[in-house]
Parts: C-alpha cells; sequence; structure tokens
C-alpha cells in the first residue's frame, strides 16, 4: 500500500488530452520528471541535491507522432521563451566556418542574459528537428570535406558548456535515432531520450478525441460516428495522419451538402450546418490511406 511513487502515478488527476496531446501520457511523465520538476524547485533546493538540470532532451520516433507539440508544451509549461527551431538541414551551411557560426549564435542570447541575470534569466529553449540530417556518426559521411564533423564537434562544445548555465534547454528531435553520433548522447548532453511511438489505439481514441473537439463542442459530429470504432480501424495512423482524416472527413461533409448550379454557382443552405457523419468518415478512411499509402494489410 506504501508503494513509492513512480512515473505512472505523478499526474493523477491531471488529463494531458487538455493540452491537445493524446497517447503520451507515459512520455510526459517522463519528461516532467527529468526535465521539469528541477528547473520548477527554487535553485537552492536543488543544489542541496548537487545536481545539475538536465539540458539535453532527445525525442526520437516516427513522423508526425507529436514530437514538436510535446517540445513547444513543454517551453509553455516552463515559461520559456519563444524557442528557438531550428532544422538541422538549415544549420549547414555551405560556406565553410558558417554552420558553427550558426550553432554558437543559437546558444548566444542565453549565455549572455546568464551572466546578467544568473538564474533570474528566463529559459531559453532551442528545439533542434532532424537533428539526423546534420549530427550523423562523424567520419560516417565519407564527403571528405569534414564540414559535417565539424558542426558535430561544435554542439558538443556548446553542450558540455552549458553545463555552468541553468537556463537552457536543448530538444532534439530525430525519425532516425541510430544514425545520431553517439557522442551526442552521453550523460550531460543529450541525456534523457525518449521514444514517441505511434499510437495504440488507447491513444488514437485520444487523440481522435483531441482532433473532433470543436466539431463536438458544436454538435456537427453526427451521433452515428463512433470514435472507438475509429480508434480500431486506424492501426498505424500516426497523430498527424488522424488529425488529416477529420479534415478530409470534414470535407466529404461540405461535398455531400453542397452542389455547383447550372450557371457553375456554389449552392448550399447557409442556414444549415455541415455535420460529419460516420461515411463521411469512411470516405475519408479511404481516402488518407490512399495518400498515405497505408496497405490493407498494416490494418489487420
Ligand atoms: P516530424 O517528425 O514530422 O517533425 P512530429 O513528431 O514533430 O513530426 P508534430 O509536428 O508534433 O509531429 O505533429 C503534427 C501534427 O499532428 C500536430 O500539430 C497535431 O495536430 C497532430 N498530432 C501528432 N501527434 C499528436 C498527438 N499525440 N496528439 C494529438 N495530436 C497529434
Amino acid at each position: 500500500a506504501n508503494k513509492p511513487r513512480s512515473n505512472a502515478i505523478i499526474a493523477p488527476n491531471f488529463n494531458f488530452q487538455d493540452l491537445g496531446i493524446g497517447g503520451l501520457d507515459e512520455q510526459f511523465n517522463i519528461i516532467f520528471r527529468r526535465a521539469f520538476a528541477s528547473r520548477i524547485m527554487p535553485p537552492s533546493t536543488v543544489e542541496k541535491l548537487g545536481i545539475t538540470h538536465v539540458k539535453g532532451i532527445l525525442l526520437f520516433g516516427p513522423p508526425g507522432t507529436g514530437k514538436t507539440l510535446i517540445a513547444r508544451q513543454i517551453g509553455k509549461m516552463l515559461n520559456a521563451r519563444e524557442p528557438k527551431i531550428v532544422n538541422g538541414p538549415e544549420i549547414l551551411n555551405k560556406f565553410v566556418g558558417a554552420s558553427e557560426e550558426n550553432i554558437r549564435n543559437l546558444f548566444k542570447e542565453a549565455e549572455t542574459e546568464f551572466k546578467e541575470k544568473g538564474d533570474d534569466s528566463g529559459l531559453h529553449m532551442i528545439i533542434f528537428d532532424e537533428l539526423d540530417a546534420v549530427f550523423k556518426q562523424r567520419g560516417s559521411r565519407g564527403d571528405g570535406t569534414g564540414v559535417g564533423d565539424n558542426v558535430v564537434n561544435q554542439l558538443l562544445a556548446k553542450m558540455d558548456g552549458v553545463d555552468q548555465l541553468n537556463n537552457i534547454l536543448v530538444i532534439g528531435m530525430t525519425n532516425r535515432k541510430d544514425l545520431i553520433d553517439s557522442a551526442l548522447m552521453r550523460p550531460g548532453r543529450f541525456e534523457v531520450q525518449i521514444e514517441i511511438s505511434l499510437p495504440d489505439e488507447k491513444g488514437r481514441r485520444q487523440i481522435l478525441g483531441i482532433h473532433t473537439a470543436k466539431l463536438r463542442e458544436n454538435n456537427t459530429l453526427d451521433k452515428t460516428v463512433n470514435l472507438d470504432e475509429l480508434a480500431s480501424l486506424t492501426k498505424n495512423f500516426s497523430g498527424a495522419e488522424i488529425g488529416g482524416l477529420v479534415r478530409s472527413a470534414a470535407s466529404f461533409a461540405i461535398n455531400r451538402t453542397t452542389r455547383i448550379g447550372k450557371k457553375g454557382n456554389v449552392e448550399f443552405d447557409a442556414k444549415k450546418d455541415v455535420v460529419v457523419n460516420r461515411d463521411d468518415f469512411f470516405h475519408a478512411l479511404d481516402d488518407v490511406q490512399a495518400a498515405f499509402g497505408v496497405s490493407e494489410e498494416d490494418l489487420e
């Protein structure tokens, strides 16, 4: 009965769906424990534990699963500045030396503010999307230029340097963790690595709930629509694809209630709301599966 609290029960009364994020409760709990909790405590409390904040988190997993969503949410909950979002390929600059410069500039503002204000500085967040495009295993590119290697080295140096800065959190994201230079994942760098996987059925149900919230609020979701059924029919869908499904269903509903008249004018009953029904969702399932190349087999 007196089992110590663990990850699973940190937020017993909190619905992560209220933040618009479905199926990632467990991941959120880990992030909370490793990246949040110490940053919310008074600095003196943290000092007494002899620890420093985790400064790098790597979120990895398939596209469209909510990595960006969760990274932005962390920033909001920690009252961070508007995050600097950089895309791996963007950083690589064809002018030698400029890529390293780009990396240094990312950290500059936070460094300056920490020098001036210390622990009173706001939190600066750097979100690195497509990390794998730049931070491949050093020496693995084979282009012989070594430009990419220098960029990796620069980021390593910067991340080691922020050890003394309490005001930076770097969030890296990738679909290909296996490609990333392992030196980046050592303790003190991207120390915490969290897999953001495709949602299971329960997660898909939550995500469907989120993406149909407006429809339900406005009574524009027909009673024939069963979200449990749709959750079971969307195996292997990412959160982004579920969002696409709802948008597609809505487009079928609009189509159903619209006609193009003889003179090429669009006719519809402006007094009536468009209501999305089960058939619309089934058309959308066909539509989205064709677009994303999901095969029948995947859905079994
Ligand atoms: P990428 O690797 O392609 O950058 P990502 O994992 O960062 O993808 P997001 O950009 O966070 O994916 O997701 C895109 C959109 O898909 C979100 O804005 C949201 O509408 C929807 N989405 C994805 N995952 C979820 C989720 N877990 N819950 C609710 N909505 C989601």
